[in-house]
């Protein structure tokens, strides 16, 4: 079940048209054809290396979609204009008014708004639940119910989803295991693990230089080629296509990832444990404490730790506020949200990112307002930051 993805990036050839060593960046919305019928055939069926418009397929959007799946293991993918448009996308092309989701109720602010507020409008009702109560997700499954969804590692609270039983679950009901992976690229493989989808917001970690908002779908090349079917497609016909001079530099960055995630995760691991023994509740999956620390173990690759998102509970929004200040004052990083960016990136989710879960959910998910989230940089000399971490902390209490 282990993968390497980092070997299978590395392997990946792409040649630009003119033998560049990073391929050409597609610079038109539309392609010529030589012949009407060609034109004709292709409107029809797809045609190996035939681009129609740019909407649809464009080269630059192909070589990045390739590269993605090689990342997840998937026979294919497709990029989109923002992580939330691929969940969107995902959801909308696999059910229809009257289905319903399950769902983790521990997810990323913005999916819980969509899943809560948008979804409703189509008639498709969510139902949220404890993800890791596997009796509970199995209870909640009747005849309408068509998927399951869940992050990974999830947002902010950094729980780990039981994917290999989830998948089990969602393969005896037929119904389709789709899993938001934005906060473990390359630590955790999902589609190795059964998931049948697997989603990335690429603003975060895959990108990784906080410069711009884009997303992936990865999964078989029959769901891909529904995603983008022109007559029923949901990628296709809603649009979140994203632009190829993007594209282009998100794949450059992608062949930094392996290095990226190793330096994150080696960082938020120490101030994990430093953090742990000043006697703070700290939340972090590579933790023995944590509480899927074993399961998260016994699946995940090789070779890039735990991810680099870490939780710090301090007690008070207050207090959490004046931390916040303190520590952009010290220059640990910046008082932002979004992650994977080269510094670290703290915010408070409670207040924030989170903010759209209403206060008896967030008590539901345990979230409490003290929660320090941390993206954790790619720092040098992660002993130096720690150091004024714990000036911070201790002047504060
Ligand atoms: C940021 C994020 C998203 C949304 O992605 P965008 O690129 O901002 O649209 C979805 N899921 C998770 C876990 C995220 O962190």
């Amino acid at each position: 079940m282990k993968y390497d993805p980092a070997s299978e990036i590395q392997d990946h050839q792409v040649f630009g048209e003119f033998g560049g060593v990073n391929p050409s960046i597609t610079d038109s919305s539309t392609f010529t054809f030589m012949k009407p019928d060609t034109m004709k055939e292709l409107f029809e069926n797809e045609i190996e290396g035939c681009f129609l418009y740019s909407r649809h397929w464009n080269p630059s959007n192909k070589y990045l979609s390739e590269a993605l799946a090689k990342l997840e293991d998937t026979e294919s993918a497709q990029v989109t204009s923002s992580g939330i448009s691929a969940i969107a996308c995902t959801i909308l092309q696999i059910c229809k008014s009257g289905d319903e989701i399950i769902s983790s109720r521990t997810i990323y602010g913005g999916t819980w708004a969509l899943f809560k507020n948008i979804l409703p409008k189509f008639g498709i009702n969510v139902k949220f639940v404890d993800i890791n109560n596997l009796s509970r997700v199995k209870s909640l499954i009747n005849k309408n119910t068509k998927l399951i969804f869940c992050e990974t590692i999830s947002n902010p609270l950094l729980d780990v989803s039981d994917l290999p039983k989830l998948s089990m679950i969602a393969k005896s009901d037929n119904l389709k295991l789709v899993v938001d992976n934005t906060f473990s690229p390359m630590v955790i493989s999902p589609y190795k693990l059964g998931a049948d989808v697997v989603i990335h917001s690429l603003t975060k970690y895959i990108n990784g230089a906080s410069d711009c908002v884009a997303g992936c779908i990865c999964a078989s090349n029959e769901f891909i080629n529904e995603l983008t079917d022109i007559n029923h497609g949901m990628t296709m016909l809603l649009g979140p296509v994203l632009d190829s001079f993007r594209s282009s530099s998100i794949l450059k960055n992608l062949n930094t990832l392996h290095i990226r995630m190793k330096q994150h995760s080696m960082n938020a691991k120490y101030l994990a444990e430093k953090i742990d023994k000043m006697g703070y509740n700290v939340f972090y999956p590579g933790l023995k404490k944590h509480p899927q620390y074993n399961l998260i173990t016994s699946f995940k690759n090789d070779g890039f730790g735990y991810s680099g998102m870490l939780g710090i509970d301090v007690g008070t929004l207050d207090q959490g506020e004046k931390i916040l200040e303190s520590m952009q004052k010290e220059k640990i990083g910046y008082l932002a949200v979004s992650l994977g960016y080269y510094k670290t990136l703290f915010s408070l989710p409670g207040s924030s990112t989170s903010s759209e879960i209403p206060e008896d959910e967030q008590n539901k998910m345990g979230l409490s307002k003290g929660i320090i989230r941390f993206s954790v940089g790619l720092d040098n000399d992660i002993g130096r930051t720690f150091n004024r971490i714990k000036k911070c902390l201790k002047n504060l209490k």
